[in-house]
């Protein structure tokens, strides 16, 4: 019998606790709120983690660096940011004098995270830093170091580890419920346009796999609870339209875990996928799709005993960003360590360095 769920509330409270995720317990009373510098005034930011620092009930937007002055002064009217709080990327290690901040949101190009990162924890702030954590390995231990040494905490900000939906599919592969996994598949794309940092791999590091295909895999880690043993990629270009000339169109690869499962992951600039994952355990399936959007995500369960699809109580974008920017302001309220810290943000950057080694292709 196939059922529609739609309230797993209880469910979901007791299944993060479980799984180490976020529980309500976690959640402290504190009325203070954690005070954002934006860095990086484009799309993620001002389209998402802003509009959901103002619908968070732990964290605000107090500052921002931008290199446009004009967008930066538009936007602090709109979020009451003070002018004095405005910076540009010169003068952003003052953000150091300015006890107002607590920590940074950084969402610039990939290959410029591990400076400002590094920066800002030098300036003795906390991080919270966009994927891919970087553009090389090296870059990536160097951000772990520098905020270690400044006792600052550093996140990667991995929403869907705290999207409800995937903790439930966690939940329900690690509790057995799908038999033993054998198998998983994994796919997401979309048709990029020309002219886009991403194309460049300089700022990008690499093309779809640092960008979406990230997702797959830290999805595959993330359901399975382990790391790949074995990773075997190829990469390809097809479109000859003057898109592909820096970076990667297709990536294709597999990897095997240590317990045996397989997974075969695909990632894509030039076609529109719709970014999902497939399980296959001796008795039972789950298929999430979409799996990685801002909204919408959907569960469909083949479980020994029950089928059921279960729609996302997440709710509608931006809510997502409000779980992961409030997340982080309780590690930083609670002295917690992120769960998506920067151990988490290299471990990925050492498996693309792999995939991409094994295609032939040296990242960044
Ligand atoms: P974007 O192009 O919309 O914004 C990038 C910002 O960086 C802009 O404000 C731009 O002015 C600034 N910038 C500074 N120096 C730049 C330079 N040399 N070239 C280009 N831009 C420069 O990009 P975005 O989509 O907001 O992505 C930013 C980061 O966020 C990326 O690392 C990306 O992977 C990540 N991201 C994460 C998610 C998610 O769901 N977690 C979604 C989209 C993007």
């Amino acid at each position: 019998m196939t059922s529609t769920r739609r309230d797993f509330s209880r469910f979901l409270g007791a299944s993060i606790a479980l799984s180490g995720f976020p529980s309500p317990a976690f959640q402290t009373q504190e009325e203070r709120k954690v005070r954002y510098c934006i860095v990086g005034l484009g799309r993620i930011s001002l389209g998402h983690f802003m509009p959901a620092c103002k619908m968070s009930q732990r964290s605000q937007v107090i500052a921002l660096v931008s290199g446009h002055r004009d967008k930066a002064e538009k936007t602090a009217t709109e979020y009451n940011v003070p002018a004095k709080n405005i910076y540009s990327y010169q003068n952003y290690d003052e953000i150091g004098d300015n006890k107002d901040i607590d920590a940074v949101y950084i969402a610039l190009p990939n290959s410029m995270h591990a400076e400002y990162t590094i920066r800002a924890a030098n300036a003795g702030k906390h991080v919270l830093c966009e994927k891919p954590m970087a553009t090389t390995v090296r870059d990536a231990q160097n951000m772990i170091g520098a905020c270690r040494a400044a006792n600052k905490k550093l996140m990667i900000a991995y929403r869907c580890q705290y999207e409800p939906t995937n903790v439930h599919a966690i939940q329900l592969v690690r509790d057995g419920k799908l038999g033993k996994v054998q198998a998983i598949e994994s796919a997401n794309g979309f048709n990029i346009k020309a002219g886009e940092w991403r194309l460049d791999k300089k700022l990008a590091g690499g093309g779809p796999l640092m960008d979406v295909g990230i997702y797959s895999l830290n999805a595959c880690r993330y359901l399975t609870g382990e790391d790949p043993e074995h990773l075997e990629g190829y990469t390809s270009i097809i479109d000859d339209d003057g898109r592909f000339t820096s970076v990667e169109e297709n990536v294709s690869w597999t990897m095997k875990f240590p317990s045996g499962i397989v997974a075969s992951c695909n990632t894509t600039y030039g076609a529109d996928m719709s970014g999902f994952y497939r399980v296959h355990g001796s008795q039972g399936t789950l298929e999430l799709e979409p799996a990685f959007s801002y909204e919408g995500i959907q569960m469909k369960a083949k479980l020994q005993n029950e089928s059921f699809i279960e729609d996302s109580e997440q709710g509608k974008d931006p809510s997502q960003f409000v779980t992961e920017a409030d997340y982080m302001a309780g590690c930083i309220l609670d002295n917690k360590e992120p769960k998506t810290n920067g151990e988490e943000g290299l471990k990925d950057m050492k498996f693309m360095e792999q995939i991409y080694k094994s295609a032939g292709i040296k990242m960044s």
